[in-house]
């Protein structure tokens, strides 16, 4: 499905954005979501633990699914053969896949003869296998996916990057970026450019204006999602990136999830976000909760571990003015038990109401732009 995005309101004390995105399919009938939007991460070509149709009940937008995993595991020949990933995995609203490019800079292991101009080498995490990743290569495993967004292939660099390297590092993204979108065949599917550059200012400006150049159908922010970076650097490549990109396109900070960061980011001008975590702090037994707690790197994310004794008699809902199917039926004492007992359950009832926390953290934040009030909307969830 091609993708249009435009500004419905742009919010008066902020660079925020309400938007909307308007997919239209090849016999015409469009799909329409509104920006900011937290999209779900379904590695393997399923949200961890949920069904298609519990994912579509926490009211979602673009669903992730990640083309390394797809690479090894099924191939992209198999989806291919199923009709394309829609069709694999049943889920028939808009899909983006990311590069690959993210796993197999982990995976490099000698970082220096690894990666190279050409393209990255690694070892497959299934069979131990040398593989070779090249931005030709994302580019057709991408198209074979037939997902409605695929990135480009950046380079990841570290967090603890120096300057000379980022400085090279997104030459060499560009160039990449240049070479995938030669080989891109697939004409309902958007293809969108990455900008690099660490907190960088000059460089995120370089980075975004060279990518902008390329003309790609939406824009992501990358390098931001190290665990190992500080919020305030992660807060300043936003900044530095979002006035080069142009406004009528759709603008993604990668790998963010984190209600604060979605927070400062939309503030900062970013449309949407991905992110694991919502799915893998359920497995792990932990829900999301409305606040924040301090820590010395600044607000971070509230959580309730629901494996704590102290939920044993708890039977009230994960969040008293949640909307979502699991605090509507159950309780914090019954998930405490799922849990305590490794019952598989438990990670469904915790990954549905963790996606649509974030959803409607995001709905609250449209709502707030809408009406001009985003800054006082940080301020009370600050407070909390
Ligand atoms: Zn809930």
């Amino acid at each position: 499905m091609k993708l249009n995005y435009k500004v419905i309101h742009t919010e008066k004390q902020t660079k925020a954005r309400l938007g909307k995105i308007i997919f239209t399919d090849k016999d015409g009938t469009t799909q329409t979501y509104e920006t900011p939007m937290f999209m779900p991460v379904g590695t393997q070509a399923t949200v961890k633990t949920l069904s298609p149709e519990q994912v579509k009940a926490t009211h979602p937008g673009i669903i992730l699914a990640n083309t390394y995993h797809l690479w090894l595991r099924p191939t992209p020949e198999v989806i291919k053969e199923a009709g394309g990933l829609h069709e694999f995995m049943n889920w028939h609203g808009p899909i983006l896949t990311d590069s690959g490019g993210y796993q197999v800079f982990s995976l490099a292991k000698n970082k220096k003869k690894d990666i190279t101009e050409e393209g990255v080498h690694f070892k497959s995490e299934i069979d131990g296998r040398p593989l070779f990743l090249t931005p030709e290569k994302s580019i057709q495993i991408q198209n074979m996916l037939d997902s409605d967004i695929a990135m480009s292939f950046d380079e990841c660099p570290p967090a603890t990057a120096d300057y000379a390297y980022l400085k090279n590092s997104i030459e060499r993204t560009l160039r990449w970026a240049e070479r995938g979108k030669k080989v891109h065949n697939n004409p309902q599917q958007n293809l969108f450019g990455i900008v690099q550059g660490g907190p960088y200012e000059d460089l995120r400006k370089f980075s975004a204006i060279k990518t902008v150049e390329m003309d790609f159908d939406g824009y992501a922010i990358g390098g931001v999602a190290n665990d190992d970076e500080s919020k305030d650097d992660m807060y300043k490549a936003v900044e530095f990136s979002t006035p080069y990109l142009p406004n009528d396109k759709v603008r993604y900070l990668m790998g963010v999830g984190e209600p604060v960061d979605l927070l400062e980011s939309v503030i900062r001008g970013v449309d949407i976000f991905d992110c694991v975590s919502p799915t893998r702090l359920a497995r792990h037994g932990n829900a999301l909760v409305t606040g924040v707690r301090s820590t010395s790197q600044g607000p971070k994310e509230n959580r309730l571990n629901l494996k704590n004794a102290r939920f044993k008699h708890d039977f009230t809902p994960i969040g008293t003015t949640c909307d979502c199917y699991t605090c509507q039926n159950y309780t914090r004492a019954y998930l405490h038990h799922l849990m305590r007992c490794g019952e598989a359950f438990g990670a469904t009832l915790l990954s549905i109401h963790n996606i649509r926390f974030l959803i409607h953290f995001c709905e609250q934040m449209r709502e707030a732009i809408r009406e001009d009030r985003l800054l006082e909307f940080r301020d009370e969830f600050l407070k909390n």
